[in-house]
């Protein structure tokens, strides 16, 4: 009696493992297939100062709009995108749409206004040896200058600490490219390489921001994070604001940039056009860091 029961819930285990595998490998081909059918979308996602609300550039957000499923989101295929190597193509379309939209709206835009664009890497991108070449041959083909992008690298990048690594970062900068760390707080390096690499920026996760309400030690990471990135003279983007409340608090805090979906979730790139007409924008300059200077 027992045995069979055992025997029952392997095969039901196994199911599930059967189950699991097939649709990773219908997620992996349907991926690979996604490129060539130009199913990518380049979304983009507004950053405001957080003093007057003014428009400072956009974070571009890859979506793939899937035949049948809709859209899928980034989450889900990222990580297959980068265990399978598909990254390196994804990867690259998104940073050369990015440039492309970023030269649009400095041709187009009604008040001269310069926004910039961030774009995602992911560490995988960050281990190919070519990638400073791809940067720049993005900027070349779109005729961006380098210092209308940034790119959003996360702490595991650093916590090799190769030698690669900190040449790459340091050839971006002198490119004028703006490097910020994402998801800051959220991994499980330690504070050592904020001074050892050359970073303008942190982004403060969303879950930090959407904690700020929840009492005050919540409120005490957000104002820590702060005061290191004043002590080290970087600027402090907090993404996730949906409430108005965070965005009070965020600016007495003296955090300087929010994005959220309070003010907006991120859009196909024709929305973008009544962002720069709405607001003019006017990017402020960026304290640098003393190690890339
Ligand atoms: P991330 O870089 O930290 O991007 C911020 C995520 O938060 C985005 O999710 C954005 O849509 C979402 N978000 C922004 N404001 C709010 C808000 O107020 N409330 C809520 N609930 N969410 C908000 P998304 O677009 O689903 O992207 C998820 C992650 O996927 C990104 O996190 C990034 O790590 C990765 N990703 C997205 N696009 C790319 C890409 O082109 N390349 C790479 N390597 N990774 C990407
Ligand atoms: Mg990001
Ligand atoms: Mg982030
Ligand atoms: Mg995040």
């Amino acid at each position: 009696q027992a045995k069979q029961f055992g025997s029952g819930q392997t095969a039901i285990f196994d199911e599930t493992m059967h189950g699991r595998a097939l649709a990773r490998l219908t997620l992996e081909s349907e991926l690979r297939r996604a490129a060539e059918r130009s199913e990518f979308e380049v979304y983009f996602q507004p950053i405001l100062a957080t003093q007057d609300e003014r428009l400072q550039g956009f974070e571009a957000l890859i979506r793939w709009r899937h035949p049948e499923r809709g859209l899928v989101s980034p989450a889900e295929f990222i990580p297959v995108a980068e265990e399978t190597g598909l990254i390196h193509d994804i990867g690259r379309h998104v940073l050369e749409q990015a440039c492309r939209q970023a030269a649009q709206w400095r041709k187009r835009s009604p008040h001269r206004s310069k926004p910039y664009v961030s774009v995602n890497l992911s560490a995988v991108q960050f281990a190919q040896m070519d990638l400073l070449e791809q940067v720049e041959g993005a900027l070349r083909r779109a005729g961006l200058p380098g210092n209308c992008l940034a790119l959003e690298i996360t702490e595991s990048v650093l916590m090799e600490g190769s030698h690669h690594v900190r040449k790459t970062l340091e050839a971006l900068r002198k490119l004028g490219v703006r490097l910020y760390i994402d998801d800051f707080g959220t991994g499980y390096s330690s504070l050592s390489y904020l001074h050892e690499f050359p970073f303008d920026a942190l982004k403060i996760d969303r879950r930090f921001t959407s904690n700020l309400l929840q009492g005050d030690e919540h409120r005490g990471i957000v104002e820590a994070v702060l005061a290191i990135a004043r002590h080290l003279r970087m600027t402090v983007i907090a993404e996730g604001v949906e409430e108005i409340e965070q965005l009070q608090l965020l600016r007495r805090f003296g955090c300087e940039y929010v994005q959220g979906f309070y003010f907006s979730r991120p859009i196909p790139s024709e929305q973008t056009a009544e962002w720069l007409e709405r607001t003019s924008c006017q990017p402020h300059p960026f304290r640098s860091h003393p190690a890339a200077r």
